[in-house]
């Protein structure tokens, strides 16, 4: 399991900036649930709460909203775009193979 650091994980999914620490701590079988919020006025997720589970080992399993971070989107990429530059890839990979 792909895990990052639990100061990775307190982090904004969106700009990074460090996000404030609630109150609220829930147990859960295997760890902790701490919500964090972006306090980042020029972020998309300004005041959007995040949920990071801490296992007991201290490290956080990788999840969506973290994984984000690695497949930021692309400004202008549109569904249709991103359909098309899948398929070219598909292409130049198949192509690629036939080369061989
Ligand atoms: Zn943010």
């Amino acid at each position: 399991m792909l895990t990052v650091s639990f100061e990775e994980a307190s982090k904004c999914p969106r700009c990074d900036n460090a996000g404030e620490q609630n109150a609220l701590v829930r147990n859960v079988k295997d760890g902790k649930l701490y919500t964090f919020t972006c306090r980042n006025s020029a972020c998309s997720w300004f005041e959007t709460d995040w949920v990071v589970q801490r296992l007991e080992d201290g490290t956080v399993p990788l999840r969506e909203t973290t994984r984000e971070r690695t497949f930021a989107p692309i400004p202008g990429m549109t569904q249709e775009k991103a359909i098309k530059a899948l398929k070219q890839t598909a292409d130049d990979e198949e192509r690629g193979l036939r080369g061989r």
